[in-house]
């Protein structure tokens, strides 16, 4: 029998885990090691207070048909309508047979997707669309100088050595200072000039004013279309109780298969020797512990998988330096449950207590730090107590592990983004019933200083036979539930059969096509 450590019970943990041990539980001894006391990594669901809380806003949509059947095997689609859809007559293409998500708890919800843009209080389609009211929402000024930016943006077309000329190319100067400039320091508290152009590239692909024109005129004239556009996907599944319920079952099946996951184990050392892991050293409640395997699968961060390297190797200076410059940006959330929200449906689509039915929506007003507003109602009326009296949303927010705003204190920052929120008349703080706050280390891997070294330290690593980095901090790469998942797939794959290449491994999302365009 085979020992395998595997390190972080997020995604993809949990799916090398299940992977393992689906056909082959005489073959290998999984123990999992989780450094929190929860299941789901960024993925998981905070419940507080009877309400439940997703860390951003989790999607389940893939490319990767063997992500999507992976998902519904673990929770079946639902058969019935939730009981939102049923009251306000929405309609959703059900599976047959399929739970009843009334009754049952194990069930996979078909959701809408609506997203907008705030902006100048008001709101624009995301991604812009070319409708009468973006214009009017624009102004004529605007709309003719952004107009001429983009045919501009045709004909001269910048170097693509940095995210802002990515999206100039795509979108014109104008457009680009108003939807994007401002919106991604605000995210990675860098100015696009500085971040590299593979971030647009993985994450926008294919989407640009051709995309936008293209998907506007196919909805005028009902054209079959043969691609959708990773933001322009207009429904996904989204668990009952949040990912974290999907996470969370995974870990039970695994534990059935006779898998450990062992909470409160955070990962400090990686010992090697002769070119191979012998052991992790682990930290429980300030007690060491070293857990010796044949294999080990890592999904902790790159930075710190290498700089706790140890045993009779020496890990290059040139190494260490890549590792432990790789930069990462921290999130914090704050759920605020209140009476109502300020905002008016002026859609067409019915909401539970007429609100607006965005699931989340970016807010691009320069004056407040806020990123994204979630409306947990929208994604899942079983997300909150009571979905028909109170709104549960959840605030978003980037920062830098102990910063200003990391070291508040739960009450002034909750108090801080509330004010916030009040300040673009979105809310009456006199209103508000509950918060929480969640802080979220190494939420996003970012693309700039030593990451572009990053071929060096994966070449190191690929020495280390039994070693299998995978997963988003794991692979440092802006991976979704599902590449995560994708990557752990292919580890799993090498291990059963003897395959020593480690290429198909970090090669998962950066192929041409990115994963979340699906033929449709
Ligand atoms: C705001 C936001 C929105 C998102 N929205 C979507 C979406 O809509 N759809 C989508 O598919 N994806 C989305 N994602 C991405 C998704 O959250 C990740 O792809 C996924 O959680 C990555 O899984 P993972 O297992 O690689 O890592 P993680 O989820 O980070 O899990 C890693 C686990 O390892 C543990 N760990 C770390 N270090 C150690 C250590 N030293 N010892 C022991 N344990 C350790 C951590 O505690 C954690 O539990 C979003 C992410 C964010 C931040």
């Amino acid at each position: 029998m085979k020992k395998v450590v595997i390190i972080g019970a997020g995604p993809a943990g949990l799916t090398a885990g299940y992977e393992l041990l689906k056909d082959k539980t005489e073959e290998y001894q999984v123990v999992i090691l989780e450094e929190s006391q929860d299941i789901g990594g960024i993925s998981k669901t905070v419940k507080y207070n009877g309400n439940r809380m997703d860390i951003g806003g989790h999607r389940f949509f893939s490319k990767d048909q063997e992500v999507m059947d992976f998902w519904e095997e673990l929770m079946p689609i639902q058969g019935v309508n939730s009981f939102d859809d049923e009251k306000l007559g929405r309609e959703k293409p059900l599976k047959e047979g399929g739970p009843n998500p009334e009754k049952e708890d194990n069930v996979m919800l078909l959701r809408n997707r609506v997203s907008r843009i705030y902006y100048l209080k008001k709101f624009f389609d995301y991604p812009i669309s070319l409708k009468l009211q973006t214009f009017t929402n624009m102004g004529f000024v605007r709309t003719i100088k952004a107009g001429f930016s983009y045919l501009k943006s045709i004909f001269v077309k910048k170097k693509e050595d940095s995210l802002e000329n990515f999206y100039i190319n795509r979108f014109g100067k104008v457009l680009y200072s108003m939807f994007f400039e401002k919106y991604t320091e605000k995210l990675w508290g860098r100015h696009p000039k500085e971040i590299s152009a593979d971030w647009g590239a993985q994450r926008v692909k294919g989407l640009s004013i051709i995309a936008v024109i293209k998907d506007a005129f196919s909805k005028i004239f009902k054209f079959k279309k043969k691609k959708v556009e990773t933001s322009l996907i207009e429904q996904f599944w989204y668990p009952k109780y949040g990912p974290g319920q999907l996470w969370e079952t995974l870990a039970e099946k695994i534990e059935n298969n006779g898998g450990k996951i062992l909470k409160g184990y955070s990962v400090k050392q990686i010992r090697i020797d002769n070119n191979k892991v012998k052991s992790v050293i682990c930290e429980l409640k300030g007690i060491e512990v070293i857990l010796e395997a044949d294999i080990f699968i890592s999904t902790m961060p790159l930075k710190d998988l290498v700089c706790g390297i140890t045993g009779n190797t020496t890990v290059p200076d040139s190494i260490k330096e890549i590792a432990s410059g790789l930069p990462y940006i921290d999130f914090q959330t704050v759920g605020v449950l209140v009476k109502k929200i300020k905002l008016e449906n002026q859609t067409k689509v019915k909401t539970l207590g007429n609100i607006v039915p965005d699931c989340w929506i970016y807010v691009q007003e320069p004056e407040v730090k806020m990123l994204r507003l979630q409306i947990f109602n929208n994604w899942s009326p079983y997300l909150v107590k009571d979905a028909e009296n109170t709104v549960w949303i959840g605030l978003e927010y980037t920062c830098q592990e102990n910063d200003e705003y990391w070291n508040m204190s739960d009450k002034d920052f909750s108090e801080f983004a509330i004010n916030e929120l009040a300040s673009m008349n979105i809310i009456d703080k006199e209103d508000v019933l509950d918060s929480h706050r969640e802080k979220i280390k190494k939420a996003y891997p970012a693309y700039f200083d030593t990451y572009e070294h990053i071929d060096k330290l994966i070449e190191y690593l690929n020495n280390f036979d039994n070693l299998y980095c995978i997963g988003r901090n794991g692979q440092h790469r802006y991976n979704n539930m599902d590449h995560s998942m994708a990557t752990a797939f292919e580890a799993v794959k090498n291990i059963k059969e003897g395959i020593t290449t480690k290429d198909n491994i970090w090669n998962v999302n950066t192929e041409q096509e990115y994963h979340e365009q699906k033929s449709k």
